[in-house]
């Protein structure tokens, strides 16, 4: 499904990726483990070109995300992203952020999916609330159901519950997983 050729990345003179090679096939689950600044981060980055690779291709579904014909936006409606710091919109509620992808791309809803999805990730409750009134697990599991709403193919998530207590870390890690 992924297929990463020779990718290389530097920062000016700083030479992250060296040469990755690597395929991805569908339902394979991959953790990337390194030390701090070793470049999980932008490996990850680099699979839905939100960093530009220096070098090499990134192959997605049999597309060239590094062609500079393709249309990246609707390639990465297709890579749902979890960051660490969550990214939820802070003037946006729980709902709000959680459709935020769909009105970006002015993709249809698929009500039944969504409400799959809240209630999988114990939302409901939540749906009006907006990020500051949440506890960190629970900004994860909205940035998770961002993530997913879109059906994505993949889901990238870098260090998903570095930012949270062990027990709300290990519920969204088993949910992830
Ligand atoms: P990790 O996620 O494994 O901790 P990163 O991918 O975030 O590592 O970073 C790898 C290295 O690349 C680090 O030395 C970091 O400082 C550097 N780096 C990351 N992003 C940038 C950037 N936008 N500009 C310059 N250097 C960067
Ligand atoms: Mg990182």
């Amino acid at each position: 499904m992924i297929e990463v050729k020779n990718l290389k990345k530097q920062f000016g003179e700083l030479s992250v990726l060296n040469g990755i090679t690597e395929h991805i096939s569908q339902g394979e689950k991959i953790a990337v483990i390194g030390p701090s600044g070793s470049g999980k981060s932008t490996f990850l980055r680099c699979l839905n070109l939100l960093e530009i690779p220096t070098e090499g291709e990134i192959w997605f579904d049999g597309v060239n995300m590094t062609d500079v014909n393709v249309d990246i936006d609707r390639m990465r409606q297709k890579m749902g992203m979890v960051f660490q710091h969550f990214n939820l919109f802070p003037h946006l509620t729980v709902l709000e952020n959680i459709r935020l992808p769909l009105d970006l791309g002015k993709m249809a809803y698929d009500k039944d999916y969504e409400a799959e999805i809240i209630t999988l990730l114990e939302l409901e409750e939540r749906l009006k609330f907006y990020p500051y009134q949440l506890s960190g697990g629970q900004q994860q599991r909205v940035a998770i159901a961002r993530a997913l709403i879109t059906k994505p193919a993949i889901i990238l998530a870098d260090e998903p519950t570095g930012n949270l207590d062990k027990q709300s870390g290990d519920s969204i890690f088993e949910f992830m997983i």
